[in-house]
């Protein structure tokens, strides 16, 4: 579930958009025979259903990245990122801790890797911007360990709405869009604590230098492809209109090989597989701005190492939903192949894990924090929100993620 990254030198992964064969015939599968009632038509249905229409069955990939950043439909779904917490971590307190263990964990690599005078946090796909925010509390509180360290935030973000929440949170206040639409910076600002942050949309568009970088539920929200074994050889899946049920989807079985099956290892003993050639992508230029300049990255996800099959879901209000039923109103996610992550740093920086986060927030000493939060609420002998022993149970339950 974590990947942790330092120091080392090039390759590179190349994205393919799968060539749309004209005829479809062969497997199919529907999603279920849901009544109309359960198959409301979103506006993000009616754009699928038009573009499919004009061009063809589409991908996985490109269905979830239409779905989930679509900037034009203006759907922001992630993990309810609007309204409540994320799911990966059960309580707001554990996730508070958890962001504080994250920020003493980067003090402490700094300090390992020689206390540079400077460093840049870069967070990609921030959400709501509570976890940097829990980071940088850390930071103020351990400032005389900072004191001489130049420190600046950078996030790297494609939703607009989100960015706004995020400078909400950070700043407390409205950061304009900068005026010139062709600068690689969007927004621009100085958080609660005085340390300058500036937005992105690509990770190559922030600065080159000494970087902490830090990915949570990031890698899980990016597009995948699917695939599965037939006599004839590896089969994309596409999504398709279902010619029996008007304004519902499909699956569909490609009905020859497509591009993206060049990701798929030649030694692979699955008969599904899920690919997620963007994370390639990223994690390339991880570890290629981390060997140049240094610093190291910590990604942690939902995951496996290369071991499942059919990971893509969808969520909606923390439950399961039909990845095909009214796109636009769930979170869609895909379990990261954290062995495919590690492939692609291998050679160039030292790769770590993945180890349960529970594991890692064992060894960064959570039980201890636990105990200090749970005298503190004895001392002031508070009614709580939330009894201790459920904070732990929380705690304990991420043995299982
Ligand atoms: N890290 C946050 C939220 C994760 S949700 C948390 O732990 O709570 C995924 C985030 O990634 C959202 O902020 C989403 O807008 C952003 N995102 C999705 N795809 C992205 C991409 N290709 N580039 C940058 N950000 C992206």
């Amino acid at each position: 579930m974590t990947v942790l990254v330092r120091s080392g030198v090039g390759l590179l992964c190349a994205v393919a958009r799968a060539a749309i064969p004209s005829v479809w015939r062969g497997k199919y599968f529907s999603s279920g025979n849901e009544p109309a009632e359960n198959n409301p038509v979103t506006p993000m249905l009616r754009h699928l259903i038009y573009k499919i229409k004009s061009t063809g069955p589409i991908t996985v990939a490109e269905y979830m990245k239409e779905v989930l950043t679509n900037p034009a439909k203006g759907y922001y779904v992630y993990r309810d990122m609007l309204g409540e917490q994320g799911d990966f971590i059960t309580s707001p307190e554990i996730s508070q801790i958890f962001g504080e263990l994250l920020g003493i964990w980067f003090i402490s690599e700094w300090m390992a890797t020689g206390k540079s005078t400077a460093f840049q946090l870069v967070e990609l796909g921030p959400g709501r911007g509570t976890l940097v925010g829990d980071i940088l509390r850390v930071f103020t509180q351990l400032g005389s360990v900072l004191k001489n360290c130049d420190i600046s935030v950078h996030l790297v973000e494609v939703s607009q709405k989100l960015s706004e929440i995020q400078a909400l949170t950070l700043t407390e206040e409205k950061v304009p869009l900068e005026r010139n639409a062709g600068s690689p910076v969007y927004m621009k600002g100085v958080t609660k604590s005085g340390i300058p942050i500036s937005w992105y949309r690509h990770l190559h568009d922030v600065p080159k230098g000494y970087s902490f970088y830090l990915a949570h539920e990031f890698f899980d929200v990016l597009p995948v492809h699917k695939f599965q074994k037939t006599p004839q050889g590896w089969r994309e899946v596409f999504i398709d209109i279902d010619p029996q049920v008007s304004d519902k989807l499909r699956f569909v079985l490609a009905p020859s090989a497509t591009p993206a099956e060049a990701f798929i290892q030649h030694d692979e003993t699955r008969d599904h597989v899920e690919v997620c050639p963007d994370a390639g992508v990223i994690i390339e230029e991880l570890s290629q701005r981390i060997a140049l300049t240094g610093g190291a990255a910590l990604v942690a996800d939902y995951g496996h190492d290369g071991t499942k099959t059919d990971t893509f879901r969808g969520f909606c209000g923390h439950k399961l939903h039909d990845v095909l039923i009214a796109p636009g109103t769930a979170d869609l996610t895909a379990d990261v192949d954290f062995s495919y992550l590690r492939r692609m740093a291998q050679g160039k920086v030292a790769s770590l894990g993945p180890i349960k986060q529970h594991t890692f927030l064992k060894n960064m000493g959570i039980d201890v924090r636990l105990k200090r939060l749970e005298g503190g609420r004895h001392q002031r002998n508070a009614r709580q929100s939330k009894p201790f022993a459920s904070l732990v149970a929380g705690f304990s339950e991420l043995a299982w993620q």
